[in-house]
């Protein structure tokens, strides 16, 4: 176990490590996709009021009982029902999220439901199906062994005197970790953790809520980007190409995070860039490129390792002002990405995340970059759990050395930061 501590006055605590080195994982696609979006519907029956292209309009519903968007209904009919998507060439799916209408009167919540896929002569259930949960006002979701298909029915069954209805559905080659919620609505066996771990914090951290240099204030501040400088604390050289590598994982890795945010609870952006403004070496020649594109700062030294100019950088000047920024307040940074020779673990906070650079370097192209996706959630706000785990949940990203990827309880407590600090920022 390796731990590295870097503790600041003023963020005390976000100062926070990690440990236990995980194999990293194998590439995979992208994530987050919805193939619904681009499938022709078709229903066994649609009410004349209502709208069969509502279930793959891509708005996300506020609630089962919506009386604002369209919605697909089977009102008077009762039995089993339901809605096909087609595709004019075959896809691979392996989830579908499927949003119940439900208006409290005639059309009520299914008493059960199921995913078909087209065989070429018959459809038939989807094998290794995880589970068909009912419920109200959220995404209810069915992972099953991946299926290679031009039609998927999703099939409602009624509860036998009301109809059925759906407000949107969506089928996934690569599912995200957790369904959208566009409300705080967290799976009932996470409420209990979650709330263990929220007031953890509270009486661990007494500066919790005045504390105003948290990864989402940075966001806030510049509205909707954050800027990163490279701490290069290597002896090794850069090319170009790998510098652009450099800020294409960081990005890569950022929006995993940012990802779960899109559509939930008046988050509002549909992305946060990530630019990398500037790169801190000791020696210039280290760098192979001669292009401006990021703002280059030599042997300037703190905590024995290069970094980009303090007038620049948001911990140092938390108002948030750059007066004395040689490139001006657009190449501020908000954030370090520290990179250092034979570091093990991992350190992260607001002032950024550090790692090995071997690790970094070596992890260019990994789907899930683990450590610094935990040191990202430290800066986040996210805790440790190195001496208590939260009751009912398993492995999980910030318990280090649990888990290698952001698991729904990784989600929900990152939307459990936003729900607590939203009003600062008017929302
Ligand atoms: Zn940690």
């Amino acid at each position: 176990m390796t731990w590295n501590r870097r503790v600041s006055a003023s963020l005390a605590a976000l100062a926070l490590c990690t440990s236990n080195l995980l194999v990293a994982t194998a590439a995979q696609a992208a994530p987050g996709d919805n193939l619904a979006w681009n499938a022709t519907a078709t229903a066994s029956y649609t009410s004349s009021w209502e709208s069969l292209a509502a279930v793959k309009d891509g708005v996300d519903p506020p609630r089962s009982n919506d009386t604002t968007n369209p919605r697909w209904g089977t009102w008077p009919q009762t039995g089993t029902h339901w809605v096909e998507l087609t595709w004019p060439t075959a896809q691979t799916i392996r989830a579908v999220d499927a949003y119940f209408f439900d208006d409290q009167g005639g059309v009520r919540l299914p008493s059960a439901w199921r995913v078909q896929s087209w065989s070429g002569s018959a459809f038939a259930d989807v094998p290794g199906a995880s589970g068909y949960p009912v419920a109200a006002d959220r995404y209810n979701r069915v992972s099953f062994t991946a299926v290679n298909t031009t039609r998927l029915r999703i099939q409602l069954t009624s509860n036998g005197t009301s109809s059925v209805g759906l407000l949107e559905v969506k089928a996934h080659t690569n599912p995200p970790t957790a369904p959208p919620s566009p409300g705080w609505n967290p799976p009932a066996n996470l409420v209990s953790p979650l709330g263990q771990v929220w007031t953890h914090q509270e009486q661990t951290y007494n500066n919790l809520y005045g504390f105003r240099n948290y990864g989402w204030d940075q966001v806030f501040a510049n509205r909707g980007y954050l800027n990163v400088c490279v701490r290069w604390d290597s002896s090794a050289t850069v090319s170009a190409a790998q510098r652009d590598q450099v800020h294409a994982a960081l990005t890569r890795q950022y929006k995993k995070w940012f990802d779960l945010m899109v559509g939930h609870n008046a988050w509002p952006y549909s992305e946060v860039p990530v630019r990398v403004v500037g790169w801190a070496v000791r020696d210039r020649a280290q760098l192979q490129w001669s292009d401006t594109s990021v703002d280059i700062y030599v042997n300037n030294i703190r905590e024995n390792a290069p970094q980009c100019a303090e007038p620049c950088g948001r911990f140092f000047n938390q108002s948030g002002q750059y007066p004395n920024c040689p490139g001006g307040a657009s190449r501020h940074y908000d954030q370090s990405l520290w990179l250092t020779d034979g570091f093990g673990g991992g350190a992260g906070g607001d002032w950024g995340q550090r790692m090995g650079r071997e690790y970094f370097m070596n992890n260019l192209n990994a789907a899930n970059m683990h450590i610094l996706l935990h040191e990202i959630g430290h800066t986040f706000g996210l805790d440790d759990f190195y001496d208590w785990t939260p009751s009912g949940v398993g492995g999980f990203l910030m318990k280090a050395g649990s888990a290698s990827t952001i698991t729904e309880f990784d989600t929900w407590m990152f939307r459990d930061w936003w729900r607590h600090l939203k009003d600062r920022y008017g929302y």
